[in-house]
C-alpha cells in the first residue's frame, strides 16, 4: 500500500516510522523547505508518548535530544513548596518524561525517517486533493502531484487535509502561552535537577525547568484577549517580556527574574484547540495528531497524542481486512481518548485549576498525565506493537 503523508512534523514522522515497520511504503510531504514550522517553543513528551516511541524503537534517539523530568515541583504565589512528587514513570529509563526543543525533536524524528530509508520531501505544500476508488491523488503547490492508495493528514493545527475533509477553525482557549529560555543561572535561584516546578502564580499559570547546561526552559499561561496577528507580527521578545514581568513580580517566586533574565529567546502564541466530533475521514484520507484533534497545551498531551495515533494506525492498517475497516477501527479506538484531552485541557484553562500531586505535566502546567477513557493496560494493549489490536475492532 502507497502511503502519501502530509506533514513531516510529529505525527507525519511518527507514522511514517510505524507504516514502514508495519510493511507499507510512506512518503513524507513536508511543506517546510528545511525542518517545521513553529519550531520556537519547547515541549514535553510524557511517559505515555515515550512509551509509544519505544514501539518504533525511536525512544533513546529522542531521548538523547532533551533531558529527563522525574519530578514535578508545585509551588504557590508566595513560594512555598506546595508538593514535590514523581513525575510519569520515573524509574522506567526510556519511559521518563523529556524536556526538549520543538526544532530537535522535529529534527531527530525527520533523521530517524531517512536513516529507514523513507522518502521524505521538504518545500511541499500540499493545496487539494481528490480521490476515487483507484486511488487518491495530492497537489501540491509547486504543480506536483503524488498518487498512492491512501493519504494521511497529518499537517497540524491548520490542517489543509482537514479544511478539505471535515473544514472547522481552531478555537482561542482564552489564554496566551509565552516561552522563553535563559542562560541566566541564578534566575532560577535554585537548581532542582531533574524536576520542573510549576507555580500558581496570581496572574499567570507558570512553569519552568533547568536542562544539565544550566539553562532554564520556561512558559507561562496568561489568561486574557488573544494575541492578534498585527501583535504577533510587531511585538518584540523584549516588548512581550516587558509585557509579562509585571504580571509576575506581585508573586514570591522565581517567575519574574527567570523571565526578566530572559533576552530574545521569547516568543508567545495563541492556546487554541478543535471541536469535539469532527469527521476524520474519507474512504481514501484520514487526519491525525493535531490537525485531527489539537488541544490547548495545558495537559501538555498534544505531541504524546500524536505519537500514539502513529503506532495505533499503523497497527489497524496491519491488522484490517480492509482500509475502511482500518480507519474506523483507528477512529473507534482514538476518539474517546484524545477528545477527552480536549476537554480536560480546556476546563484546565478555563478554571486554572492547580495542578494535581503526582499527575504529569507538559508546556502546560496542569497536567493530565492520562487523559482518562482508557485504562493503563487497555492503553499498553493498544499501542504494544506485538499485540493485535482488541478483539473486534480490527474488522
Ligand atoms: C503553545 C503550545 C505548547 C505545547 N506544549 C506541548 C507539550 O509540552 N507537550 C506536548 O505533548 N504537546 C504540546 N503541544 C502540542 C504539540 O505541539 C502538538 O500537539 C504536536 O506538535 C502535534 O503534532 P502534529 O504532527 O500533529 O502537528 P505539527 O507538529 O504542527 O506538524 C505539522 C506539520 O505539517 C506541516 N504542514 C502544514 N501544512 C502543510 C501542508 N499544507 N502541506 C504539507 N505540510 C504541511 C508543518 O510544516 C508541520 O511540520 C503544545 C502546543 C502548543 C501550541
Amino acid at each position: 500500500m502507497r502511503i502519501l503523508i502530509i506533514g513531516g512534523g510529529i505525527a507525519g514522522t511518527a507514522a511514517a516510522l510505524t507504516l514502514h515497520q508495519a510493511g507499507f511504503e510512506p512518503t513524507v510531504y513536508e511543506a517546510h523547505p528545511d525542518n517545521g514550522e513553529d519550531l520556537g517553543a519547547f515541549l514535553t513528551l510524557a511517559s505515555n508518548g515515550m512509551r509509544a516511541l519505544g514501539q518504533i524503537g525511536a525512544a533513546s534517539a529522542v531521548a538523547e535530544l532533551g533531558f529527563p523530568l522525574t519530578r514535578l515541583r508545585l509551588i504557590d504565589a508566595s513560594g512555598t513548596e506546595l508538593a514535590d512528587a514523581p513525575l510519569g514513570s520515573p524509574d522506567e529509563p526510556l519511559a521518563r518524561y523529556r524536556c526538549l526543543r520543538r526544532t530537535d525533536l522535529y529534527a531527530g524524528l525527520q533523521a530517524e525517517v531517512r536513516r529507514r530509508g523513507i522518502p521524505i520531501r521538504h518545500g511541499a505544500r500540499l493545496s487539494s486533493l481528490t480521490e476515487d476508488p483507484a486511488g487518491v491523488t495530492a497537489t501540491f503547490t509547486d504543480g506536483q502531484s503524488a498518487t498512492g492508495d491512501l493519504l494521511i493528514g497529518a499537517d497540524g493545527l491548520n490542517s489543509t487535509v482537514r479544511s478539505l475533509i471535515s473544514p472547522a477553525a481552531p478555537r482561542y482557549a482564552g489564554q496566551r502561552v509565552f516561552y522563553g529560555y535563559t542562560t541566566d543561572a541564578s534566575a532560577a535561584q535554585q537548581k532542582h535537577a531533574e524536576a520542573i516546578t510549576m507555580i500558581r502564580g496570581s496572574n499567570a499559570a507558570f512553569g519552568y525547568a533547568c536542562s544539565p547546561s544550566g539553562e532554564t526552559f520556561w512558559f507561562a499561561r496568561v489568561s486574557g484577549p488573544q494575541a492578534t496577528a498585527e501583535e504577533m507580527a510587531t511585538t518584540t521578545p523584549v516588548e512581550w517580556r516587558d509585557h509579562l514581568v509585571p504580571l509576575l513580580r506581585p508573586d514570591s517566586t522565581p517567575a519574574a527574574a527567570i523571565v526578566a533574565a530572559t533576552t530574545d529567546q521569547l516568543m508567545v502564541t495563541n492556546a487554541l484547540d478543535l471541536p469535539l466530533g469532527l469527521r476524520w475521514n474519507t474512504p481514501r484520507a484520514v487526519i491525525i495528531g493535531d490537525a485531527a484533534h489539537a488541544a490547548s497545551p495545558a495537559t501538555g498531551q498534544g505531541a504524546s497524542m500524536a505519537l500514539e495515533d502513529a503506532v495505533v494506525l499503523a497497527k489497524a492498517l496491519r491488522d484490517s481486512p480492509s482500509t475502511s475497516a482500518a480507519l474506523a477501527t483507528f477512529d473507534l479506538l482514538r476518539r474517546p481518548r484524545v477528545e477527552n484531552n480536549i476537554a480536560a485541557s480546556a476546563a484546565l484553562t478555563a478554571s486554572r485549576t492547580p495542578p494535581k500531586p503526582g499527575a504529569g505535566t507538559g508546556t502546560g502546567p496542569n497536567a493530565n498525565e492520562r487523559p482518562p477513557a482508557l485504562t493503563d493496560a487497555e492503553l499498553a494493549h493498544q499501542l504494544e506493537w506485538t499485540t493485535p489490536l482488541p478483539a473486534g475492532q480490527s474488522g
